[in-house]
């Protein structure tokens, strides 16, 4: 499929151009001709998919279609986790809007002065990107006025509802009632909450399960090096990273304390790198994400909180310092190498209390990683056995196998769930959205509309 087989304004098929997209992702391809018919989008689809230019695209069709007539409030909200992903999405709404003359895009975020954000909640800004704590305090303070949107978007809802927005993105969408159209997207739409909350934004959304974090990350590479102590994993890790091959590593740590350790040490052993943590001043995070990003360093080690919506392109290698907590947080991690098109390497470093957890990444992603060693740094202690029962269940019918051994947990790959086949609603209409029912809704919203600029004028 092409680009041109949307029915996109040709002001946006030249800023996709420009940005040298040659053909839609999947995601794109099935998330747009449906976002431009008018529906509410339930769409599972992780970050490095194309999911914002999803959702930013049919959006600016939208602006393009109807026109506002009106005081420039803002009429298409995204909510993110992250203010760096908020940065991010707007830099792509520019980039897409680029023709549209007058089109502003802002972001409301966390971190920054509420002065530098004066122009976006007084001036015109048809976009804005809000992290939702944000968002809130400014709605409270009925500093930001949410009755125009009619687009609202929630990206990355799982990592919002992990993070414990949950109830602000309710009160958002709430607050945004009178919205024409929902769109969620979800690096996983598993879990009770996730589904019971879509079930309360969205009115009768078509869904897909587009790039599943398990088909999404087959392009990259996962290397297990073992190791028997932190010194010797800060050993290896110091190895690889001095490896050329390594251009450009993302090095991941659980904890503040241990992210503080690490940087020491490296600090210590001559290394150039940038580094994220949690509450850090947002000046300092952005110059350090800067520095990586234009590689002025080609390594950067953050916490899981510091990483979250970090869209840089050619990472070539996701390293695990430590291994994450929940399987899903790896699938996060590891998806911020092999972007766009390109290959990456993940690198797990496992201490022996590492391996329940690795089992469960394993059985997550029905996919093993190869053990390698170091010369030099070969671990003494054998490789940790992996759990005899899971092991057992595995080995089944396949008795001579060894989990753990060289070349990963080698036994049957786990049972997956049905893989949601990509589905255009209406094949029928494929290529061909019928703009009819949207274009009458939005008049009746155009005439609604006009009451509240001219109530707002009166305010
Ligand atoms: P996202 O999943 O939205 O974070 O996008 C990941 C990366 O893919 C971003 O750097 C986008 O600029 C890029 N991208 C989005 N759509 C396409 C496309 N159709 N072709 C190539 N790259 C794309």
């Amino acid at each position: 499929m092409e680009f041109c087989e949307f029915e996109l304004d040709e002001k946006l098929l030249r800023a996709v151009a420009d940005l040298e997209y040659k053909k839609p992702t999947k995601v794109q391809e099935s998330v747009i001709p449906e976002a431009l018919d008018g529906r509410d989008i339930l769409a599972e689809s992780p970050t490095g998919t194309g999911k914002t230019a999803a959702y930013i695209l049919p959006a600016l069709q939208h602006l393009i279609d109807f026109p506002s007539k009106k005081l420039g409030l803002a009429r298409v909200l995204v909510l993110v986790p992250t203010r760096e992903l908020a940065l991010q999405v707007a830099e792509q709404a520019r980039l897409l809007g680029k023709y549209m003359p007058g089109l502003s895009a802002g972001t409301l975020i966390g971190g920054v002065d509420h002065e530098e954000q004066l122009p976006v909640l007084t001036g015109k800004t048809d976009i804005v990107i809000a992290t939702p704590g944000r968002l809130i305090e400014y709605l409270r303070k009925e500093m930001f006025d949410i009755r125009a949107v009619e687009i609202l978007v929630l990206d990355e809802a799982d990592r919002m509802l992990d993070m414990g927005f949950i109830d602000n993105v309710r009160e958002i969408s709430r607050a945004a009632y009178r919205r024409d159209q929902t769109f969620l997207f979800s690096a996983t739409l598993e879990g009770g909450i996730l589904t019971k909350f879509a079930n309360t934004v969205l009115k009768e959304p078509v869904e897909f399960h587009v790039d599943s974090p398990r088909s999404e990350h087959k392009k990259i590479n996962q290397y297990n090096y073992h190791a028997d102590s932190l010194e010797h994993k800060i050993q290896l890790l110091e190895a690889l990273l001095r490896d050329k091959s390594v251009e450009k590593a993302l090095v991941f740590v659980k904890t503040r304390e241990g992210l503080q350790n690490l940087v020491s040490r490296l600090d210590r052993d001559g290394f150039s790198f940038s580094y994220l943590r949690g509450e850090m001043d947002q000046e300092k995070r952005l110059e350090g994400l800067r520095r990586f990003a234009d590689s002025t360093v080609r390594i950067l080690i953050a916490t899981d909180v510091a990483a979250r919506g970090i869209d840089i392109t050619d990472i070539t290698h996701v390293i695990n310092f430590d291994l994450p907590r929940t399987a899903d947080v790896y699938v996060h991690r590891i998806g911020r190498t092999a972007r766009a098109g390109r290959k990456g390497t993940a690198i797990n470093l496992v201490e022996a209390h590492d391996v329940p957890m690795l089992e469960k990444v394993q059985r997550y992603t029905g996919e093993s990683q190869d053990t390698r060693v170091i010369e030099g740094l070969r671990p003494r202690n054998k490789t940790p056995e992996f759990s005899k029962k899971k092991r057992k269940s595995r080995d089944d019918g396949n008795p001579g196998k060894k989990a753990g051994a060289k070349g990963g947990i080698s036994g049957e790959k786990p049972e997956r769930k049905p893989h949601t086949k990509d589905r255009l609603r209406d094949k029928k209409n494929k290529g061909k959205p019928d703009f009819a029912a949207k274009r009458a809704k939005k008049a009746l919203r155009s005439q609604e509309s006009d009451k509240i600029a001219e109530s707002g004028a009166a305010d």
